[in-house]
């Protein structure tokens, strides 16, 4: 069936397990990295990048495969794992890069793979690999039985990408059709002093960004629109409530920017919340509280490390000094930036960028029940005044911030720490980074119902 969905500029590599697919992801993303996000799945990390080739940007995604984490030969086990992580990478995806091997041939699980991807509907192009030498390449055909345009190249000696990309460069939508639609709305937050001006300063004078006007609201507001990219590539968002851009260094930081209705203002309004903290500095509880907030508010976070030019530990030391501080902040990325010297500025658009498309993120209803039946088989939650909690069936019922539903037995029986369980199980799973995740709980009083796909076993 397909499915009729938002293209995105997102191109994902699928193919069973050995074909090269994690060297194609290198050979196309390689040197050109923006972001590399390791996914810990539950059968193995999916990668995925923000690349450019012929300066056109998309994201990549490598589905990965199961067989080589879990040791398992078992084919059927091998087969679904793949396709699961297949359907999951899919939403939104342009096209699809099925990655074979010239060497071994045509797989019955190729063919497998290929049909799925009929059947959703996909635009897909066949990557034959390890086609070594101009030899090799008339094996290609065939693939041909595949029913997709065949390509072959060699990832190790870099040969056939040319034509490959420019076929799938030419499958993408002009603009990314989600963040074209709309700018996303970014609020950068933070105690006086942490250098948020001069991170906005920074950034909108950075390459390739274009403030498009500076409207001043009000003497205290300010929305400043800008773009990155021109044409049908660019990007736009809007800075919002970004007092004190045109005054660093001249205000004094004594002035209150920063009051905690001003925090709430901003972080409301906004997709994404940038929160910027001093390097130099322990988090305080002012600065904990705002994060609380962000995480409440169902906001995309980033967390902004400024004043890196100043700091005397490592970026892994500092970040396990944060997470012990701020336990809650695990599934923010982290940026260690300086304003001052302009380093690793940019990059936090990528990652923002990143987060806002975490926080759109859709999980097929299938994969969902299926990520939870394991999880419930795995660890079962504590009976509670005698009672098991039981989960009928979940379903995501919203976006920005994530959320799901379960239907369950008895909502007075959910713990804290199964519900903390059941979103470490999904972040593990989905990724998530920087997105909230909200559960709700509904009870379900029939447990027969025929739509109950989870129960105790
Ligand atoms: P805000 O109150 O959070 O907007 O902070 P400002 O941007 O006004 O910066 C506060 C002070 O920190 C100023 O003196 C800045 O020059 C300084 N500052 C900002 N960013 C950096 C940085 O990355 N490194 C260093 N060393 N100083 C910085």
């Amino acid at each position: 069936m397909k499915t009729e969905q938002t293209k995105r500029r997102i191109v994902v590599i699928a193919g069973r397990p050995n074909v090269g697919k994690s060297a194609i992801f290198n050979r196309i993303a390689g040197g050109r990295v923006a972001i590399v996000h390791k996914q810990a799945g539950v059968t193995r990390d999916r990668l995925m990048k923000e690349v450019s080739w012929d300066d056109k940007r998309f994201w990549l995604i490598d589905t990965g495969g199961i067989s080589s984490a879990d040791g398992s030969k078992n084919v059927d086990a091998v087969q679904k794992g793949i396709k699961e992580q297949v359907e999951a990478s899919l939403e939104g995806a342009a096209v699809v890069i099925l990655v074979v091997d010239i060497e071994v041939g045509l797989m019955p699980l190729d063919l497998e793979v290929a049909g799925m991807l009929r059947e959703r509907g996909c635009d897909v192009v066949v990557a034959s690999n390890k086609a070594d030498n101009s030899d090799r390449d008339k094996d290609a055909v065939e693939f041909d039985r595949l029913g997709f345009q065949v390509f072959p190249v060699s990832a190790l000696h870099n040969r056939g990408f040319e034509d490959l990309m420019q076929v799938i460069l030419e499958g993408l939508p002009e603009v990314d059709e989600v963040t074209a639609k709309t700018p996303l709305r970014v609020a950068v937050v933070g105690r006086p002093n942490v250098g948020k001006s001069s991170y906005v300063n920074r950034l909108l004078r950075s390459d390739r960004v274009i403030v498009s006007d500076i409207p001043g609201t009000t003497r205290d507001s300010i929305d400043v629109p800008f773009v990155i990219g021109k044409g049908a590539q660019a990007r736009h968002y809007i800075l919002i409530d970004t007092a004190g851009i045109r005054h660093v260094g001249k205000i004094d930081s004594s002035v209150e920017r920063f009051g905690r209705f001003r925090a709430e203002n901003s972080i409301s309004n906004s997709d994404v919340v940038v929160m910027v903290l001093d390097a130099d500095v322990s988090p305080t509880a002012q600065e904990k509280k705002i994060i609380s907030l962000i995480i409440e508010e169902g906001k995309g976070c980033v967390i902004v490390v400024n004043k890196w030019d100043l700091a005397e530990t490592g970026k892994a030391e500092h970040r396990l000094g944060l997470l012990r501080a701020m336990p809650f902040i695990s599934h923010c990325p982290i940026v260690f930036t300086s304003a001052k010297t302009g380093y690793s500025i940019r990059r936090t658009v990528d990652v923002i960028d990143m987060v806002a498309a975490q926080t759109m993120l859709v999980i097929p209803t299938g994969i969902l029940n299926r990520t939870i039946v394991n999880a419930y088989s795995k660890v079962h939650p504590p009976a509670i005044g005698g009672k098991m909690l039981k989960i009928y069936y979940a379903t995501q019922v919203g976006c920005a911030p994530l959320r799901i539903r379960l239907f369950v037995n008895d909502i007075r029986i959910v713990a804290d720490g199964y519900k903390a369980y059941i979103i470490r199980i999904l972040r593990d799973q989905f990724g998530l980074e920087g997105a909230p995740v909200l559960l709700q709980f509904r009870a379900r009083k029939n447990e027969r119902n025929p739509r109950s796909r989870i129960r105790k076993k």
